[in-house]
């Protein structure tokens, strides 16, 4: 007898299915701008080299691999608390997470816990966010983030207005994923007193920490902000982007705490928490950053490969918006006219998400905006191109070329040999 007999295998997940279907591709010119992970000019994955200079210590020295304890290594927590708040903090409850997923799998199911089930979520966002905040037991429920290709200011906060004081808001740091569009300082400060006013715990996602402008300590002002303004934030940090440590599941969840009694307690909670969902995290990711922060050399070498990798990446953005000027006459960029979202909280995941997205696409409507420089005013990553559905599986299917249904391309794949042909192929479909 079939024990499962009435399961379905699932959807495809919206972002790494598109990577499967990329890898099943014969053609040789395929090109690849699915998932966000950084590539070299030349298309190569690329390890930084200081990381590469901390591994080699690391390796000839005494590496043993006995138990970290289940808050992860202190030392590690320490100077990652230091890197996003740019002070020390005695109130601060760091901890050792199973890198930006992780972190936000452990911290939410902690504030459904001890804080508020409900979070409120950008509509448009990083598809996963969905599916780990149901697992978490969360009740997520979207406030409106874009317009198109701006951002919807007064949507937004009249969303957060009427939206349940003392909840939580989940907010992006910086390089909104996958729209690349963040609030001004301005909108900033305004969130702020919005966030105090409202009682909101803020959680900031801060998987791009350094990567939107080149440098950390500016990626890192609306959390520094929030944490001036007493608004006691918290933040889950990933080093799979700005160290290029992806499978090392480098990352934290930092508390910010009302004193340092509180932050013992949560950190201890946090500890047990991870205690029964996966013990004890990697050691050697998270070694590799401590060795590269603990060394004055070795940090400046690596927050110079910070502007190295957004510069290649702007770059990009300005060849392939003159690229495209070049070979389209139309005015292919759609403007989007808002979307709301009614699913109901617990209903959403990534599925819906995946829908939320192609409704965005599908509202562009060539023409209507008309212009290309979104693709250079949006920051980080990934660019949401303003392709529909239709126009991405037609890149797909006669260009060899992957991106997201919502048309979200990792700018980060982007390179001066498949600029071009992109552009071409952006060119055809349209
Ligand atoms: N948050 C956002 C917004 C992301 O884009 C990502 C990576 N795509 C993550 C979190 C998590 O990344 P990881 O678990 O690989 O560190």
């Amino acid at each position: 007898t079939s024990r499962f007999d009435t399961l379905q295998a699932p959807p495809k997940d919206p972002i790494l299915g598109v990577k499967e279907e990329f890898l099943a591709d014969a053609a040789t010119d395929k090109i690849n701008l699915s998932v966000g992970a950084y590539r070299t000019d030349e298309g190569q994955p690329w390890v930084l080299p200081p990381v590469a200079e901390a591994r080699k210590r690391l390796i000839e020295g005494k590496l043993e691999h006995e138990y970290l304890p289940s808050t992860g290594l202190k030392s590690y927590c320490d100077r990652v608390d230091l890197l996003l708040r740019g002070k020390t903090s005695e109130t601060s409850a760091t901890v050792q997470g199973l890198s930006g997923t992780g972190g936000l799998r452990l911290c939410f199911e902690f504030l459904r816990r001890h804080h508020s089930p409900t979070v409120y979520v950008p509509a448009v966002t990083w598809s996963n966010h969905w599916n780990v905040l149901r697992d978490a037991g969360c009740d997520a429920r979207p406030y409106t983030y874009l317009d198109g290709i701006k951002l919807d200011w007064p949507k937004l906060v009249a969303d957060l207005e009427q939206a349940e004081e003392g909840a939580i808001i989940l907010l992006h740091l910086c390089a909104h994923n996958p729209s690349g569009v963040d609030p001004s300082s301005e909108q900033w400060r305004e969130l702020c007193a919005l966030c105090q006013r409202k009682r909101f715990l803020p959680v900031f996602d801060s998987a791009y920490l350094g990567f939107a402008s080149g440098d950390v300590d500016k990626d890192a002002a609306p959390f520094r902000l929030f944490c001036e303004n007493g608004l006691q934030p918290w933040a889950c940090i990933s080093f799979s982007k700005n160290f290029g440590l992806y499978s090392e599941r480098a990352g934290a969840v930092v508390a910010s705490c009302a004193s340092a009694r509180e932050a013992s307690a949560v950190r201890g909670h946090l500890g047990k928490l991870a205690r029964a969902l996966y013990s004890n995290p990697p050691a050697f990711g998270a070694r590799v950053v401590d060795a590269v922060l603990a060394d004055a050399a070795l940090e400046a070498r690596w927050r110079e490969c910070l502007v190295v990798m957004s510069g290649r990446i702007a770059d990009m953005r300005a060849k392939l918006r003159s690229a495209l000027e070049a070979r389209t006459a139309r005015d292919w960029f759609v403007h989007c006219v808002g979307i709301k979202v009614r699913a109901s909280a617990r209903a959403i995941d990534a599925t819906v998400c995946h829908a939320i997205d192609a409704t965005v696409s599908a509202r562009w409507r060539d023409g209507r905006c008309p212009r290309r420089s979104h693709i250079t005013s949006q920051v980080g990553m990934f660019s949401y191109t303003g392709l529909n559905k239709q126009q991405v599986l037609r890149l797909r299917a006669e260009h060899h070329v992957y991106m997201l249904e919502s048309g979200r391309l990792s700018m980060a794949g982007v390179t001066s040999s498949n600029v071009e042909p992109l552009a071409a192929a952006i060119a055809a479909v349209l």
